[in-house]
């Protein structure tokens, strides 16, 4: 193969060359357009970028209209919450907007350190270190744990920073069916052989469908084949376990049985960040050569300062995660009273209400829209297309009239829309 002189990189295989550097004629340039014509022809408008005029918990405000909200992550009401406020403020007025450097050369503060700390103990292991983006917490720490001559396993319905930082890392990547700890097993039997390290990487509550990996029996496997362990808490953080410390206090099992936790500070903690935490081994070598840490700005104050107020606050009002558990059950209850399909959700603040059409959950969330709920719709390609769906992330700031009213208006109009899907397809 042929190979470029400065670079000792392969060239690509030869190529139609592009005349001009011209955005608009890029193949998936012209798909996004075509998706978008695609959705305006609808007549409900795009559902995307919609602005929220205030703090978003259990209410939002969208062009001065007050709506009920199952659009958002702060699921624990933290974000907004006056003492979370106020510590930002604090870290802003004591340390500045910003730590202007890289942690490791002159960014470092003192409550970077105690943040680390917590989080560790929170999740029951010995270290942890943060990084200014959960996405990117992911990519760089995937992306350099593992690499080439090794083997990235994880599940089907994994995060995007998951599968961009298994494409980065130069491993051999490969998903496993959604939380079929069976088949990984099985597949580790005929292949682990063949690899120096093997990564599998799962999540604490998957955030598409509600449902959880059941942790302690991937633990069995990764133990049985010398494999790696990475569960992301993205979800799970703050919002499973007895009070909130996540998918290992649901199980009540060893936190040090899992080699890699992973969470991010954007939804339970109100703040913005990523995390990893686990032996002080693997903590101290992210500190010293993570690209996304050491190359990148450490976090700033508000958010770090956010993060450690969110984390007291939580177990100084332990009752919020009860109340967010009981606002799910309820949720989910009604939904399945009243026939709707929520797939395999249970147990966590995320409901599916899988619509199976794209037109008819777009459809829906405008309805709704209009009683003053404010719900995302999952359309194609997101999902596949019979998967496409309403997701209502429940927070424990809803009430109980908010989340009846909301079932209610949710099984009214799809029976509606239900009935002129199959008549049309009729
Ligand atoms: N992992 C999972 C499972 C996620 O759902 C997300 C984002 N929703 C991320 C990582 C990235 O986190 P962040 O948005 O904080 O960058």
């Amino acid at each position: 193969q042929p190979v470029d002189a400065d670079s000792e990189t392969p060239a690509a295989p030869r190529q139609v060359v592009e005349p001009e550097f011209d955005i608009s004629q890029f193949a998936e340039y012209r798909r996004l357009k075509a998706t978008m014509q695609q959705m305006a022809m609808t007549g409900v408008p795009n559902p995307y970028f919609t602005v929220h005029e205030q703090v978003v918990n259990d209410r939002t405000r969208i062009d001065g209209r007050e709506l009920i909200s199952f659009a958002s992550y702060n699921y624990l009401g933290m974000s907004g919450h006056p003492a979370v406020t106020a510590a930002a403020a604090e870290a802003v007025k004591k340390y500045g907007t910003s730590v202007s450097a890289s942690r490791l050369v002159s960014g470092e503060k003192p409550i970077h350190g105690q943040l680390e700390q917590l989080i560790a103990d929170w999740v029951g292991v010995d270290a942890s270190i943060t990084m200014v983006g959960g996405h990117a917490t992911n990519e760089t720490t995937i992306g350099h744990l593992v690499g080439h001559g090794d083997l990235i396993i994880h599940d089907a319905l994994a995060h995007n920073s998951i599968v961009q930082g298994a494409l980065l890392s130069g491993a051999k990547r490969r998903p496993f069916p959604h939380n079929d700890y069976e088949t990984l097993d099985r597949v580790l039997s005929d292949c682990r052989s063949q690899y120096r390290r093997v990564l599998i990487v799962i999540e604490g509550v998957y955030s598409m469908d509600g449902d959880f990996a059941d942790v302690p029996e991937f633990v069995k496997v990764k133990k049985r084949h010398q494999a790696m362990l990475m569960v992301d808490e993205a979800h799970s953080f703050g919002t499973m376990g007895e009070t909130g410390h996540g998918i290992a206090e649901h199980f009540a099992m060893d936190a040090r049985d899992v080699d890699i936790w992973m969470g991010t500070l954007s939804k339970s903690a109100a703040s913005c960040g990523g995390y990893i935490a686990g032996s002080k081994e693997l903590i101290e070598l992210l500190r010293y050569t993570a690209p996304g840490f050491v190359f990148s700005v450490g976090m700033p104050p508000a958010q770090v300062a956010a993060a450690i107020a969110s984390l007291q606050t939580l177990d100084a009002e332990p009752e919020r995660v009860q109340k967010l558990r009981e606002n799910s059950e309820l949720f989910l209850s009604l939904c399945q009273d009243r026939g709707l399909d929520t797939g395999d959700s249970g147990q966590t603040p995320v409901v599916p209400v899988i619509t199976g059409n794209s037109m008819v959950a777009l459809r829906l969330s405008h309805r709704l829209k209009a009683d003053g709920i404010n719900v995302q719709p999952i359309l194609y390609p997101a999902v596949d297309e019979s998967a496409a769906r309403l997701r209502f992330f429940i927070t424990c700031e809803h009430s109980e009239d908010q989340i009846r009213f909301t079932v209610d208006r949710t099984a009214h109009h799809l029976a509606e829309l239900g009935f002129q899907t199959a008549s049309v397809a009729g």
